[in-house]
């Protein structure tokens, strides 16, 4: 896709810290310096701390929030893939919640409909879970992969879970492990930049969002996590990524088990047509 142009904001990573954290607007321009001065390792890690905390506290509006998301998405690579896949490249992603192993299951299930799944995932971010440390209690299971490598597993098993990297949403990859330890993991323009700007990597035919709301989510009510879909649903579309969502209440976890290895067990479980009834009918909603 063509990401457009935007004149890099002349203005000190402090001053621009300043204006949000006063409140203020920050220009397209702004925030494409601040995103370009994360993943160019200039920007201290306590300038993108201190600005995570602005945007936690004062938030960005719709305008802003899209132009964040086009920042992390433009500074690394898009995936391209062979036309007979197109169509057909598909992925889902969650907002985080305790015992959401869903990943793990719906990617092979959908690989084996014949889709293709390059899904990028992430880490355990705050108290939820994370994809690739579930995964990673396989022995020698490798979350990251260049592109070509994700093209020939992609071909030969038709799904792969790899981590951001530096060629893919690498800003993403400095906010995220920066967010989990300052506090600013709930807050939704962040979190639609963080999914979003990883889904734009993929080169996607179709994209569904799994938000969670309740008390082991990221968002604690249906009304806020409806906001959170929208904002998804909408700047997923304007980065040219046809996205729906779905609602799903997470008051308790998903399952019956918490903790790495035996999430791996459950999702095996699971696609053989066991598992606990909740994840099966989540999974196949999906
Ligand atoms: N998943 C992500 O990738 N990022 C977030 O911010 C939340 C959930």
């Amino acid at each position: 896709g063509s990401w457009g142009v935007v004149m890099a904001s002349q203005s000190p990573l402090s001053e621009l810290i300043r204006k949000k954290r006063d409140g203020e607007r920050l220009e397209d321009g702004d925030i494409h310096s601040f995103i370009r001065a994360v993943t160019e390792g200039t920007a201290q890690q306590g300038q993108i701390g201190a600005m995570l905390m602005a945007i936690r506290l004062r938030g960005l509006d719709a305008g802003e929030t899209l132009a964040l998301t086009r920042a992390m998405a433009g500074g690394g690579r898009v995936l391209a893939w062979p036309p007979p896949w197109h169509g057909r490249l598909v992925d889902k992603h969650s907002t985080g919640g305790v015992g959401d192993k869903v990943s793990l299951a719906l990617a092979p299930a959908l690989a084996a409909c014949g889709c293709k799944v390059p899904m990028i995932s992430g880490r355990g971010l705050g108290h939820t879970g994370g994809t690739l440390d579930k995964l990673e209690a396989i022995p020698g299971f490798r979350v990251t992969q260049s592109p070509e490598e994700m093209r020939t597993i992609l071909g030969r098993v038709g799904c792969c879970i790899v981590g951001q990297s530096e060629e893919l949403a690498p800003a993403d990859r400095v906010l995220y492990e920066l967010r989990d330890v300052t506090a600013t993991v709930d807050s939704p323009p962040l979190i639609t930049a963080s999914i979003l700007s990883k889904k734009a990597a993929e080169g996607l035919s179709a994209l569904v969002l799994d938000v969670k709301f309740g008390g082991a989510a990221l968002t604690p009510t249906r009304e806020s996590a409806r906001e959170l879909a929208h904002s998804l649903v909408t700047v997923g579309r304007a980065l040219g990524v046809p996205a729906v969502a779905v609602l799903s209440r997470m008051d308790e976890p998903l399952g019956r088990c918490v903790g790495n290895a035996l999430e791996v067990l459950e999702a095996l479980e699971c696609l053989e047509g066991g598992g606990p009834p909740d994840l099966r009918e989540l999974v196949t909603t999906l």
